[in-house]
């Protein structure tokens, strides 16, 4: 697993490699933020942990830069103590995860592993949202119990939602989800994606904010 450290604090970064290292993953540090962005764009990661206030280029806009290029490996922010609204930033920028400073190691190593076990598919399989149950073993989704005959797009489209429920989900990461570099992916193939799957699972479950993007909600009661 090769993950990424960005952090200007020598210590801190000689700590966090030491300790991944150490928990079996292949580290790269840097320590500057155009240099970060560029190996981020160029460079295969399973995961990036990223501090905020760097050099050169800070961490929020590297995390812009990437996740609008369609990079779509996790990254784990490293926020100051107390700063939510590094947070809320972080998150809206397309992190996956954040831990403020000071932290323990161990808690950076559970979080690291969570992630990288997420990304790679092989996190719990079932997972259940109102009447619908998603089971990522059988690679099925059924409502009130009964499985729902979806095409592998529209299965694929509907775990996305439901991996990243709480969070409102552009229609660019969906499409760079379902057809990843393909170039003559087009927006509204989500449209009808969606469309189809509002028919099977009934239309309360996945909801348009216009502007932003789609979003899994509770079904209607
Ligand atoms: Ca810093």
């Amino acid at each position: 697993m090769r993950v990424l450290v960005v952090e200007d604090d020598p210590m801190i970064a000689t700590d966090v490699c030491e300790a991944l290292d150490g928990a079996g993953f292949l580290t790269e540090s840097c320590a500057e933020g155009n240099d970060a962005s560029f190996r981020g764009d160029t460079e295969d990661y399973d995961l990036v942990i990223l501090d905020l206030g760097l050099p050169g280029l800070d961490g929020l806009s590297i995390l812009k830069q990437w996740r609008a290029a369609g990079r779509a490996m996790p990254v784990l922010i490293l926020t100051a103590r107390g700063a939510w609204s590094e947070r809320v930033e972080g998150i809206e920028a397309g992190a996956d995860d954040y831990l403020p400073k000071p932290f323990r190691m161990e808690e950076l190593i559970a979080r690291a592993r969570a992630l990288v076990r997420r990304a790679s598919g092989h996190g719990s399989a079932i997972h259940d949202h109102g009447d619908l149950r998603l089971d990522g073993n059988r690679m099925s989704l059924s409502l009130r119990g009964k499985t729902l005959n979806l095409t592998g797009l529209e299965y694929r489209l509907v775990a996305y939602l439901i991996h990243h429920r709480g969070r409102t989900i552009p229609v660019t990461e969906l499409l760079e989800h379902l057809y990843g570099d393909d170039e003559s992916r087009e927006a509204n193939a989500i449209e009808a994606i969606i469309t189809r799957l509002r028919r099977k699972l009934g239309s309360g479950y996945i909801v348009n904010r216009r502007g932003f993007g789609y979003e899994l909600r509770g079904a209607p009661e």
